[in-house]
């Protein structure tokens, strides 16, 4: 059969800077083995074979990892290069280093890719583009036959329904906050289609901010410290941002530090787009509209918790500073499925 391949505009610009890297996805992160790499790994001769049979081990989950070296892939170097990939070649890189940071969201009949904001590189890619409509390319793939695992209606009603999504956040008449919070009616809306088995896309009716629920900002930046924190610099922005407590900067008064945040207006639409297409669709698996886009309104709230906070302190907002704390929540939060959010 053939699947429909969809890839943003950006994807193919994307290039791992290694060295040059602020980050890196070798530090703090488990490197999982997959079994056909294992398989070829058996074979390596040499002190790198005999190096890489040593590091392998089964984490909790069962998964064949390489053991960490003081927070670190042990095949890192300091040059910011993969030792494997230096002394063997690329093809003997396992499916998770090779892949990252490409991702596909893979419905069967076509798959939608993207990279993971995760990587500071692909971070930079993401939030520096236009937020135009047609940003996507698309190819054609043969694949062995697969089943369909969605329902088609509703896999209609939520393609319809991200095209108003996206409608919603790069409408430039409204703020970023207002756009989260339309989408967020909007996806109610949607929700009850689904729930009542109706897939008619939901005209979009404009709320406006009227009733806006409170956030307890020291209640949501504490259930982040309680879990596990790769990265020092991660705990230290999520301390500083706790110390502002319930502070609003909606109130008078505060009129340089909302000019500091609405200088990255197109950052949070494009985050907020990347949120979007990489989720909204998987609805069609769980039937939980809503939820698709709680790691999207938990991302905008942290962001702007940390750039304020930022701000006090440096009186300043570099986008730099702002393109790494939406790096920093992704690798902390997004790849940490056990992650919940209490706003
Ligand atoms: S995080 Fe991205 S840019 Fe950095 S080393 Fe990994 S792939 Fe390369």
């Amino acid at each position: 059969m053939k699947r429909l391949d969809i890839y943003p505009d950006y994807y193919g610009r994307f290039r791992c800077i290694a060295a040059d890297c602020e980050d890196s996805c070798c530090a703090q992160w488990q490197i999982v083995v997959d079994d056909e790499t294992a398989l070829l790994y058996e074979d390596v001769p040499g002190e790198i074979g005999e190096k890489i049979q040593s590091v392998q081990e089964f984490d909790e989950d069962g998964d064949r990892v390489f053991k960490l070296n003081d927070g670190r892939c042990p095949f890192w170097e300091e040059t910011g290069l993969c030792e494997i990939h230096r002394c063997l070649g690329e093809e003997y890189l396992c499916g998770t280093c090779s892949e990252y940071p490409r991702a596909v969201q893979d419905y069967g009949d076509f798959a939608e890719h993207d990279l993971s904001l995760s990587c500071p590189e692909a971070s930079r890619l993401i939030l520096s583009g236009d937020c135009s409509e047609n940003d996507f390319i698309e190819s054609y793939e043969d694949i062995p036959d697969e089943e369909i695992c969605y329902k088609q209606e509703i896999m209609d009603l939520l393609k319809e329904s991200r095209q108003q999504l996206r409608k919603i956040i790069m409408d430039n008449s409204i703020t970023p906050s207002e756009a989260l919070y339309e989408c967020y009616h909007y996806a109610y809306d949607v929700q009850r289609a689904v729930d009542n088995e109706k897939y008619v896309c939901p005209e979009f009716i404009e709320k406006g901010m009227d009733s806006v629920p409170q956030i307890s900002y020291t209640r949501f930046i504490n259930g982040f410290l309680q879990q596990e924190i790769l990265t020092d610099q991660w705990r230290e922005i999520l301390i500083e941002a706790r110390s502002l407590g319930e502070m609003s900067i909606c109130s008078a008064g505060y009129d340089d530090i909302v000019n500091a945040l609405s200088s990255f207006d197109r950052g949070y639409r494009r985050m907020m787009l990347h949120y979007v297409d990489r989720y909204w669709l998987r609805a069609a698996f769980d039937c939980d509209v809503v939820g698709k886009l709680r790691l999207m309104a938990a991302a905008y709230i942290m962001l702007r918790r940390l750039q304020t906070a930022y701000y006090i302190k440096n009186k300043e907002l570099p986008v730099s500073a702002s393109e790494r704390m939406v790096q920093l929540f992704s690798k902390e939060v997004e790849h940490n499925s056990s992650m919940n959010f209490e706003f």
